[in-house]
């Protein structure tokens, strides 16, 4: 199979943020797209703008349940789980359901067709991390129990299952994980940093920054991102490679970004620290770099006036 094969690939999240715009560059690459999503944390408006295209087709459907899918399938990519804070602890067990009931019944239909399959699993991985930055090859530093662990271990267990059917039924399988990824389609009230201080800028109030701002992350624009995960697809490597952009920044900084490129004059409200909030993360990229000749274009004063503007129009 080359990368220029018109594929039937079945996405799982497509009514999400990266969901919807991973199925809009699988279609423009010529590819023919089945969307399934159950609007938990996704919206249809994600997708409005493909309705009626002929090779786009939505099923709403919750993954959770066996997955059938009329016609061929060639790869399967599932993306399906809250991935918020605020949405995964609001729905605990659908995001502990969806990593393992889903993942298993996302890698079946794929072992049905014997298509290729991919995983989209997290940063979270890492949990809070000991090694930095991370690289694939770290195990991680992970609350088993506490509010986070919902997420992070059912990702944990989503890798599992994924490795464990490539060596049983020698499926052609890939696991991203993606570190912080942000961009338009972003839900306006999702809790994450970026749409939640966008939208504080935007209507004049405080920027919430939690704890003393001081922890760190990165963000990679969702363009970028679409473009790991189309790469990797593609690719042999079984073990999981981090996708992420790799400037480092505190959440102080990410506010001083956004105030300035907003226009507006922030006012900064301290809140507590969420507990086991990660202090430090950054990804190691040398893995991508090397085998899928990948890494990001999108500087962030460009992702995030895209992003803004986006925030403006709704
Ligand atoms: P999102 O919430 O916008 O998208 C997830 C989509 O999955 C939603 O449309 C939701 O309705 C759907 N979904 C949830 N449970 C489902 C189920 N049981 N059946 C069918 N659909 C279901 O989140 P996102 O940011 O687009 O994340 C997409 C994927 O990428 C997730 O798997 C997430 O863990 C992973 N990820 C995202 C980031 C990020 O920074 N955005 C970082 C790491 C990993
Ligand atoms: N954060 C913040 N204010 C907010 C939302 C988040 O200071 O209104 C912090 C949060 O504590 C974390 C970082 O921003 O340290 C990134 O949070 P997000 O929820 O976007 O993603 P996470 O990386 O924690 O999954």
């Amino acid at each position: 199979m080359t990368i220029r094969d018109n594929l039937h690939v079945v996405v799982s999240g497509a009514a999400g943020f990266i969901g919807s715009h991973l199925c809009d560059r699988l279609l423009a690459e010529n590819h023919s797209v089945v969307g399934i999503d159950n609007l938990l944390t996704g919206s249809l408006r994600n997708i409005a703008h493909l309705a009626g295209h002929q090779a786009f087709r939505f099923v709403q459907h919750d993954v959770t349940k066996p997955v059938h899918v009329d016609g061929a399938v060639d790869a399967v990519l599932h993306l399906a789980s809250p991935a918020s804070p605020k949405d995964y602890m609001r729905y605990p067990i659908e995001t502990l359901d969806a990593g393992s009931a889903g993942t298993r019944n996302m890698l079946e239909l794929a072992r049905r067709w014997n298509a290729r399959f991919l995983l989209a699993s997290t940063s979270e991985c890492y949990g809070d991390p000991l090694i930095h930055p991370q690289r694939e090859t770290y195990w991680g530093h992970v609350n088993p129990v506490g509010p986070r662990s919902c997420y992070d271990e059912s990702k944990r267990f989503a890798e599992a299952l994924t490795m464990a059917c490539h060596r049983v039924h020698g499926l052609r399988t890939n696991i991203a994980r993606i570190f912080n990824t942000y961009g338009p389609r972003m839900q306006l009230d999702d809790g994450r940093v970026v749409p939640a201080f966008i939208d504080q800028a935007l209507r004049g109030q405080p920027v919430t920054i939690f704890g003393d701002g001081s922890q760190t992350r990165s963000f990679c624009y969702a363009s970028d991102l679409v473009d790991g995960l189309y790469r990797l697809m593609f690719s042999d490597e079984r073990y999981p490679v981090n996708l992420g952009n790799p400037v480092e920044m505190t959440i102080r900084e990410f506010a001083e970004h956004v105030c300035r490129l907003t226009g507006a004059t922030c006012a900064v409200e301290h809140r507590p620290l969420p507990e086991d909030d990660p202090k430090k993360r950054r990804p190691d990229i040398t893995k991508a770099r090397t085998l899928l000749g990948w890494e990001p274009q999108v500087p962030l004063e460009e992702g995030l006036r895209l992003t803004i503007e986006y925030f403006r129009s709704l």
